[in-house]
């Protein structure tokens, strides 16, 4: 029989390629997305098909996770088996900015939904898009036992949203999950997180149109993975007997200095040229290092990172010469090849 899912976030970079997935494995998709004056799907237009079209499987709804009454309505409507809980404000620099706009969506978004969930029907499973940041200040390695330091407005919102997962699942038994997800990137990454920014930069720079990037804090470590990998775990996380908490990573940690040095170096430019240090971009309160201990996950459910660093940074280096017009390098291309014959991920 047909499954049916729910994706907030679809119009995000993990919410498209979750998509991709899911309807590849033969869901229908239904995605929240938010009105906005200009067009805000192009991550998912490749794979959207007219309602009006007897075969198509995947549909949007408007609204935002600020309005209840709204997401209550779709359950009611879609009756989903499903919910990849993606949708937040995301951008941890920016909920220093917007504390309250943070809590509001990225917290009580999550709640809202757990609620409409027990009210319409506990049996559909749901997964919460939770993140390493919660981890904060606490010393690398980070596991699922691991305490909590949160260090943001973003992190914080996360962590109530964490427990609030779990406190569904302890309270009214429901199929409630969190992925904790460490940082993962691609080339269809938000533009202002620092992976996409340094590609983007670097593409920028080739092809003449900018002689500077400017960066904040580049001692600050972060495990990176490559996001197609990631939603394949989103799924098998919904797909297990119990309901479990689970850490996504690749188990290995990079400096920000490192990914700009390994990007440069591939692109044939020097860093010490292109790249300036604007205090703009440094946090009130740093995350220093994360590094993710995946046993649980590796142990549980089989996963295991394929991508590295190395050679993310080429895949990323690559798709945004080509977005710019330029000739990739190549490898990174040869590696997608290598690794995922046939698969269509980051090319785009
Ligand atoms: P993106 O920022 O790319 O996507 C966020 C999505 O949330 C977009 O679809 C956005 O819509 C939507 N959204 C934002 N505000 C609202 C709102 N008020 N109502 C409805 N939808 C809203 O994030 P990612 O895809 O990278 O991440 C997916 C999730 O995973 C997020 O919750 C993120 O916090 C979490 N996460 C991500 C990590 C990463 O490294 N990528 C690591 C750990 C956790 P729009 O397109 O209109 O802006
Ligand atoms: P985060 O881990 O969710 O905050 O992901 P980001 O990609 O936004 O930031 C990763 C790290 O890069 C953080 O420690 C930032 O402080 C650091 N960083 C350094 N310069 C920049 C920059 O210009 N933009 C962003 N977004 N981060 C930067």
């Amino acid at each position: 029989m047909t499954k049916t899912a729910f994706i907030t976030g679809i119009t995000g970079q993990d919410g498209s390629y979750l998509a991709e997935l899911l309807l590849s494995k033969g869901y229908e998709v239904h995605g929240l997305v938010r009105r906005a004056s200009t067009f805000n799907t192009h991550r998912i237009d490749h794979i959207y098909v007219d309602a009006h079209d007897p075969d198509a499987r995947i549909f949007f709804h408007y609204g935002d996770l600020s309005d209840s009454e709204m997401i209550s309505h779709v359950l009611y409507n879609i009756k989903p088996d499903e919910i990849y809980h993606l949708g937040a404000q995301s951008h941890v620099r920016v909920s220093f900015e917007t504390p309250e706009y943070t809590g509001n969506v990225t917290a009580l978004g999550t709640t809202r939904i757990l609620e409409a969930i027990r009210r319409s029907n506990p049996a559909i499973r749901f997964y919460q898009a939770s993140s390493s940041e919660m981890f904060g200040h606490i010393a690398p390695p980070q596991n699922e036992e691991s305490c909590f330091w949160p260090r943001s407005p973003y992190a914080c919102a996360k962590l109530y949203a964490y427990w609030m997962t779990r406190n569904y699942r302890d309270g009214y038994n429901m199929f409630t999950c969190n992925g904790i997800l460490f940082n993962h990137e691609s080339p269809r990454r938000g533009e202002i997180f620092v992976t996409r920014k340094i590609t983007r930069g670097i593409a920028a720079i080739l092809a003449g149109k900018e002689k500077y990037l400017y960066l904040g804090n580049l001692e600050a470590k972060r495990d990176w993975g490559f996001t197609p990998e990631y939603v394949e775990c989103m799924w098998q996380i919904l797909q297990q007997d119990t309901p479990d908490d689970y850490v996504i990573g690749t188990g290995e940690t990079h400096t920000v200095q490192e990914f700009v040095d390994a990007a440069f170096a591939y692109a044939g430019l020097d860093p010490e040229k292109h790249v300036k240090i604007d205090q703009k971009y440094f946090r009130p309160t740093e995350v220093e290092a994360l590094l993710a201990d995946p046993s649980r996950a590796e142990k549980k459910l089989g996963w295991k990172a394929k991508i590295k660093f190395s050679e993310l940074v080429k895949i990323m280096v690559d798709a945004d010469m080509k977005a710019a017009g330029l000739s990739p390098v190549g490898e990174g291309y040869e590696i997608l090849d290598k690794k995922f014959p046939g698969r269509w991920w980051g090319r785009d």
